[in-house]
C-alpha cells in the first residue's frame, strides 16, 4: 500500500469528469486499498480517485467517527438514482480544498448504484452524514468541487488563496 499525493487546484484533473470502470479486477482494488490508506492518513472521512491523480470513478469513504469502529466502504462506478426533497446542510471540507469549509445544502437522503469490489451491482441508500459524503465523493467524479455550490466571488477567493498556499508550500 502506498500513501498517494492528493491533488488540489488548480490541477486540471479535478474539473475533468472520471471515466467509468469497465472491469473490476485487481489494479482496481489496489488503487482502493492505496486511497484508503491516503484517506486515513490525511485525515478525511471520503476521497475519489482523481484526488490521487486516478481520473476513474472509484470512491472510498469511512464516516465513523473517533471513538467508532472503522466502516471503511468503497464504490466503483457510483451514481446517484434517487434524492430525497428533503434537505440537509452542512459545513463540508475537502483534502483537495485544504483548510476551507463552507456550508452546502445537499438532498437529505439518496439511493445510489454502484458495483462493490467483487464487481457486483448494488443499491443503497445513504442518510446523514454518509448521503452528503457519497454525495461529495460522487461529485468528484463528475469534475465537481464543494466550492462550485459557492457563489463565484466566494469560489475565486478560496481559490487564490489555496494556489497561493501550494506556492509557498513550493518556495519552502
Ligand atoms: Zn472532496
Amino acid at each position: 500500500m502506498t500513501i498517494r499525493k492528493i491533488i488540489t487546484p488548480p490541477n486540471k484533473l479535478l474539473k475533468q469528469p472520471s471515466l467509468l470502470v469497465e472491469q473490476v479486477d485487481d489494479s482496481i482494488r489496489a488503487l482502493v486499498r492505496d486511497m484508503f490508506e491516503t484517506m486515513y492518513e490525511a485525515p478525511g472521512i471520503g476521497l475519489a480517485a482523481v484526488q490521487v491523480g486516478e481520473p476513474v470513478a472509484v470512491i472510498v469513504m469511512d464516516t465513523a467517527g473517533e471513538n467508532e469502529e472503522p466502516r471503511p466502504r468503497a464504490l466503483i462506478n457510483p451514481q446517484v438514482i434517487w434524492a430525497s426533497q428533503e434537505e440537509r446542510e452542512y459545513e463540508e471540507g475537502c483534502l483537495s480544498v485544504p483548510d476551507i469549509y463552507d456550508t452546502v445544502v445537499r438532498p437529505a437522503e439518496v439511493k445510489v448504484r454502484y458495483l462493490d469490489l467483487d464487481g457486483n451491482q448494488r443499491e443503497e441508500t445513504f442518510t446523514g452524514m454518509d448521503a452528503t459524503c457519497v454525495q461529495h465523493e460522487i461529485d468528484h467524479t463528475k469534475g465537481i468541487l464543494f466550492i462550485d455550490y459557492l457563489g463565484r466571488l466566494k469560489r475565486e477567493r478560496y481559490l487564490k488563496k489555496i494556489i497561493k498556499k501550494a506556492r509557498q508550500a513550493q518556495e519552502a
